[in-house]
């Protein structure tokens, strides 16, 4: 099997999704496409069959694939929507026009060398921007779309529009598209459903078993994202010091998906967890980190299914001392093996 990166206008059978997500952990794409760019992204989706389940990846930072495989067409955006633009300045600030396979990490620095405050958040968040707009991105005390102007999206029937804030409600870790349609499905899964169900129980969420693909309605494409005149000097040096607070405070040498579960209002996921006493514990070759407890490591060769009965265990231990349900921040996607 080649490790060569899947060129633009590349489709691929069978791709390994431990390719494409951080954790580096889980199973097959029934195919995957890289776009070369925008318009040949539109042209790719409008060509697709209605039957074809399509699922946008960004960096796969919040993302598992269970090892039984995605019975779909992944779209990476990644190296495919890659371009960004400084508009609209003056002596308040400025817009960047950022296309949704920019990694954040890339946005805060060009966002510090433009001399503009307040993305530097992002500097520590490795994914996409499409996949910081799906998931409402955040840290520090900020978030994505509290610097969205407008973005720009693409959906099945290949039409783009440009939206405002005021189209989506927006939460922690969840953004949807007001008046859409819902079906079960697309509620427990993605980025226009995942509602943040305070009351479910692990019981609950093992009941809805492997999330259903629907097809998700709309894609992002890109951001107009607006941030504050500052000093590129100061936002360096907080780029350099928010990137080091991370180092010392999360297991960034083995793979990993970030936070695994959602904060509980008023509460930490990693304290509720570590006062269970479960940092260390495994399942398989998957890990609640000791440096993080909300952090769930593959110490080498850990399957998705290890990965997830970890986080099932974390979810079971926590209600059963904190009477706490846990709810997953990663999307969980794909069939048992
Ligand atoms: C070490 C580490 C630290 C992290 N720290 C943070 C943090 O501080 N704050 C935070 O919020 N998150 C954090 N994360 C989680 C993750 O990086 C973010 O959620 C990130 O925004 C996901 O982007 P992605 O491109 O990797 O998305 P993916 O994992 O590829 O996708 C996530 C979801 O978004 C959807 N999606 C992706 N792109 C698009 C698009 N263009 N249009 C529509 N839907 C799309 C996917 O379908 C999927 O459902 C961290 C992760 C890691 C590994």
């Amino acid at each position: 099997m080649s490790e060569r990166m899947l060129e633009p206008g590349e489709m691929r059978s069978n791709e390994p999704m431990s390719r494409h997500v951080s954790w580096r952990a889980g199973g097959c794409a029934a195919r995957c496409y890289r776009p070369r760019d925008r318009e040949d992204l539109r042209a790719f989706v409008q060509d697709q069959p209605a039957h074809v389940a399509l699922h946008v990846v960004g960096l796969g930072s919040n993302l598992l694939v269970r090892d039984g495989g995605l019975d779909a067409t992944v779209v990476l955006t990644h190296g495919a929507l890659r371009a960004s633009a400084l508009l609209e300045q003056d002596t308040a600030g400025a817009v960047l026009e950022v296309e949704a396979g920019v990694p954040a990490p890339k946005v805060a620095r060009l966002a510090a060398h433009a001399g503009l405050a307040g993305a530097e958040f992002l500097a520590g968040i490795p994914g996409t921007l499409g996949g910081a707009l799906a998931m409402n991105a955040g840290c520090y005390g900020d978030e994505i779309w509290n610097h969205v102007q407008s973005v720009t999206t693409l959906d099945r029937a290949g039409v783009i529009r440009v939206r405002t804030p005021q189209d989506y409600s927006i939460h922690y870790r969840h953004v949807q598209l007001k008046n859409l349609p819902m079906t079960g499905a697309v509620a427990s899964d993605g980025l226009l459903g995942a509602g943040l169900v305070a009351t479910q129980t692990p019981r609950a969420n093992e009941a809805a078993g492997p999330r259903a693909l629907e097809p998700t309605p709309e894609w992002f494409l890109a951001a107009r994202l607006q941030f504050a005149r500052g000093s590129s000097a100061t936002a360096l040096q907080r780029i350099r010091t928010l990137l080091a607070q991370r180092v010392a405070s999360q297991p960034l040498n083995q793979p990993n998906a970030g936070s695994v579960f959602r904060n509980p209002p008023g509460d930490h996921a990693a304290r509720l967890i570590e006062a269970c006493g479960l940092k260390g514990v495994r399942e398989g070759e998957a890990e609640v980190s000791l440096k993080h407890a909300n952090f769930i490591i593959n110490r080498g060769q850990a399957t998705a299914r290890a990965i997830e009965r970890l986080i099932e265990r974390v979810q079971q231990q926590v209600w059963v001392t904190h009477g706490v349900a846990l709810v997953t921040e990663v999307h969980i996607v794909g069939e048992r093996a």
